[in-house]
């Protein structure tokens, strides 16, 4: 909003300038340049698996335009992003290719724009943006230099993050239904959640799976996908252990309305999403993280 007020500023000071300028002498240069990045080696491997088979611009080349100014940010570095684009599509865009059958699925509803930030980006009240999607077009994912290629598991959690923020977009493109709302109705604590809960035990004892799920109906829908598809049934039954009775039943109507969705609206069985997703976290540390074949 405030990049649209800044363009809507200088369009009015430009037609200002304009209105009262008599000087027909105007140089026929175009002042908008054309980038002059050289393309390398890694543009040419994002070509070939991002852009072309998913219409996906990987974006690891700091622009300001695409950065939230309100945050001090660095750029990530060039062999984290190359480690990160591989895992990105090992991990989350092929494994909806894997349960779908096909890449269409990606290339139809994956935001267009993957953008990567080096660092965290914090907030003033000290908490820490993993990531962030904007109208389903975008999804920023920060700290892309704190990724250690050799620990990465299914719990990282730039790939929570993915699957958090892709789940938004499936539920703005087909709605889930108003039951679900219901279900934690007036306990939902909007901005104030990591104040309310400030541990997942005492989140998932009133019915959240995590302190984030108890921000809005919204969140708690797709934290609910992404928390599943990241864990283990053993390590799933565990959260409603700890969960008690009360919370575990709360959690469990909303899940069964997370899962019928997703088979539903999508045809994607959570159970056998899950077991791709694991699978291929548990390869990742072993990808070729050098080859840009
Ligand atoms: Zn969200």
């Amino acid at each position: 909003m405030k990049r649209f007020l800044i363009i809507l500023f200088s369009s009015v000071a430009l037609l200002s300038l304009a209105a009262c300028s008599n000087d027909d002498d105007l140089s026929s240069t175009s002042v908008i340049r054309e980038s002059t990045t050289e393309e390398n080696d890694f543009d040419r491997w994002l070509q070939r698996n991002y852009v072309e088979p998913y219409n996906i611009q990987f974006k690891y080349r700091f622009e300001d335009i695409e950065s939230d100014m309100s945050y001090y940010l660095t750029p990530a570095s060039y062999e984290q992003s190359i480690a990160m684009s591989k895992l990105v599509l090992h991990m989350c865009l092929q494994a909806y290719d894997e349960i779908t059958g096909s890449t269409d699925f990606i290339k139809a509803y994956f935001p267009k724009i993957l953008y990567l930030v080096g660092s965290y980006a914090y907030k003033t009240n000290g908490s820490v943006v993993l990531g962030t999607a904007e109208a389903g077009a975008k999804i920023t994912l920060y700290n892309v230099d704190g990724l250690n290629t050799a620990t990465v598991n299914a719990k990282t959690s730039y790939f929570k993050t993915l699957h958090h923020e892709f789940g938004h977009i499936l539920n703005q493109t087909k709605p889930y239904s108003t039951d679900f709302a219901e279900i934690s109705g007036p306990d939902y604590v909007q901005d104030q959640c990591f104040d309310v809960y400030k541990t997942d035990e005492s989140a998932l004892k009133d019915g959240f799976i995590s302190p984030y799920a108890s921000k809005a109906d919204s969140e708690d829908f797709v934290e609910l996908i992404s928390l599943y598809v990241n864990r283990t049934a053993d390590e799933w039954e565990d959260m409603l252990t700890t969960a008690g009775s009360s919370g575990r039943e709360k959690i469990e109507s909303k899940f069964e309305i997370v899962y019928n969705y997703m088979k539903n609206s999508w045809n994607i069985d959570l159970d056998k999403l899950r077991e791709i997703v694991l699978r291929r976290a548990a390869e990742a540390p072993n990808l070729d993280f050098d080859s840009l074949e």
